[in-house]
């Protein structure tokens, strides 16, 4: 059975930065729902502008509209592709469809890697960020609700996960190599 990651973790945890570093290693197609509604608002669709009211209030995009986003990536993929899963599922709505999706292709998430980074840590990593990435979320105000919204929607999915036996925290600060080296090993256990 292929390998199949899910990354989790509040808003500037690092969860994209380890997908790409994950998904070289083990060789897995990175699934960033954050990559993919950008792609779309920088479109400028009618789909893209609807999206971009949600994420630029920090708001999570509608659960029906990413997992039919998400099913129609996963249709397009070789059979045998495993998957990074980089901020996605973010409800535990949607973390239920995933497991459907999956088990119709006859596949399961394999682990669940739970970045943990303190509070503080997160808002100065992501004001950081801020200067650079151009991404219209990555404000004070907006950053405040992104975490809000992890506590009260996105938290959930833990344990979810934790019921299903597939949760693994992973110390997410220090050194961005020292903590690929933590998920690697916690990969490898599987
Ligand atoms: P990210 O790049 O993962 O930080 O996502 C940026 C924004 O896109 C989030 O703040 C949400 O507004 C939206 N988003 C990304 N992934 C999801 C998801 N799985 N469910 C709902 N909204 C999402």
């Amino acid at each position: 059975m292929s390998l199949n990651v899910v990354i989790f973790g509040a808003p500037g945890s690092g969860k994209g930065t380890q997908s790409i570093m994950i998904a070289e290693k083990f060789g897995l197609k990175h699934l960033s729902t954050g990559d993919l509604l950008r792609a779309e608002q920088e479109k400028g669709s009618e789909l893209g502008q609807k999206i971009a009211g949600f994420t630029s209030q920090g708001n999570l995009v509608p659960d029906a509209l990413i997992i039919d986003m998400l099913a129609n990536v996963l249709d397009e993929q070789p059979a045998d592709t495993g998957f990074i899963f980089d901020g996605f599922p973010r409800t535990v709505a949607q973390a239920q469809a995933l497991k459907e999706m999956l088990a119709k292709r006859n596949k399961g998430v394999s682990i669940m890697l739970d970045l943990m980074v303190d509070e503080k840590e997160l808002v100065e990593r992501l004001l950081n960020r801020g200067l650079t990435s151009g991404r219209a979320d990555d404000n004070e105000e907006t950053i405040q609700r992104r975490i809000q919204v992890y506590h009260s929607k996105t938290a959930p999915v833990k344990d979810f996960y934790k019921q299903e036996g597939l949760s693994t925290d992973i110390a997410g600060s220090g050194a961005i190599d020292e903590i690929f080296a933590r998920i690697c090993a916690a990969i490898e256990t599987v």
